[in-house]
């Protein structure tokens, strides 16, 4: 139920965590102000211009077109309203060395035949490695990903349970590659992918071969314009919601009294808040902006305190 005069939300950083987290306060009636240390929206995805050039500053890999299509639906809007998206072909080169390139074609038969090429009998196994990676996508997405995790009753379900033996947890994503592929250049191409999860195959687990079904089978888009294109969309969104923003405002620390957010603190002054919600890095958050009492970690051993 909303209150008569709604909580006051301070959003730490307006990248697309705090975007969105933003955008959907806002549309549930919260009265929400964003607190941006840079003077660009987007965080990582923010652009830098200079000489009438636009240049992304982080992301360019634009997978899973769905998840921000979906993002957009529940406002009633569409990507499409903001900016054009095009599927890549080919999706992303591969540099193996000097005139060693593999140019990754969007066509699943083209792929297979590129796989074939260098490792006989690797297209069906591509085809095997993809029908489990689906399977991983397919679950973890509408299982997993689409749920709020505030308990962990949501995932108390037997369709989830079940599910869950099934999605290759306990397994290494390195293992498990090398149990379809032998070629090193197969490997690499297929091993990229989870990177982005910022680990190495070996301490991933084998879940994360939905990544490669995001890839090879969902493709590789871009919006036209640039990935900061993007970040433009949901601050416009954002605006047309009612969300106020201060950027150029570093917020130094954030003020908490009996359990409950106050303020936060910047160099500009003082922001009342009922609720922070802190959508910068998660190190940062915890050991310089909160009291040090209720921080999650400590600083030398990372662990609770
Ligand atoms: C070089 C690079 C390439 C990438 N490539 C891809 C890619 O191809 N595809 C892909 O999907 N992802 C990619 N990523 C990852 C993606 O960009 C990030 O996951 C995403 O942008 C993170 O968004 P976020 O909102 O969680 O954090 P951020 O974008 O980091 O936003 C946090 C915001 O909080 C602000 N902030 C922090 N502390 C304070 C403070 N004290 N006061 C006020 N503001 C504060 C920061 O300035 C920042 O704007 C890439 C990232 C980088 C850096």
């Amino acid at each position: 139920m909303m209150h008569k005069v709604p909580p006051r939300i301070v959003v730490i950083g307006a990248g697309f965590a705090g975007l969105s987290a933003a955008i959907t306060l806002a549309d549930k009636g919260y009265s929400v102000t964003v607190v941006e240390k840079n003077k660009e929206i987007g965080g990582r995805a923010r652009v830098f211009e200079k000489d009438g050039f636009t240049f992304d500053m982080g992301p360019s890999w634009y997978w899973m077109p769905e998840v921000m299509e979906k993002f957009f639906n529940q406002f009633a809007k569409s990507t499409t309203d903001y900016f054009e998206l095009k599927r890549l072909d080919p999706s992303y080169q591969v540099i193996y060395g000097k005139d060693d390139v593999l140019a990754v074609p969007a066509s699943y038969q083209a792929l297979k035949n590129a796989f074939e090429e260098i490792e006989e009998g690797s297209s069906v196994q591509l085809d095997q490695f993809l029908a489990e990676a689906e399977y991983k996508y397919n679950v973890g997405i509408n299982e997993f990903v689409h749920k709020p995790g505030l308990s962990i009753s949501e995932f108390m379900d037997v369709k989830v349970i079940k599910a869950a033996t099934k999605l290759d947890l306990l397994q290494s994503f390195a293992k498990h590659v090398r149990r379809y592929f032998k070629s090193p250049k197969l490997l690499q191409l297929l091993e990229f992918p989870v990177l982005f999860l910022g680990a190495v195959p070996k301490n991933i687990p084998a879940l994360y071969s939905m990544m490669n079904y995001a890839d090879i089978k969902l493709g590789t888009w871009y919006p036209m314009g640039g990935f900061g294109k993007l970040a433009q969309a949901m601050h416009l969104l954002a605006v047309e919601k009612g969300v106020a923003f201060k950027t150029n405002t570093a917020v130094q620390s954030i003020e908490v009294q009996a359990g409950q957010a106050k303020k936060v603190i910047t160099a500009q002054g003082e922001i009342e808040a009922d609720v922070v919600i802190g959508a910068g890095d998660y190190h940062h958050i915890d050991q310089h902006l909160l009291p040090k009492p209720l921080r999650n970690y400590s600083e030398k051993a990372g662990i609770k305190e």
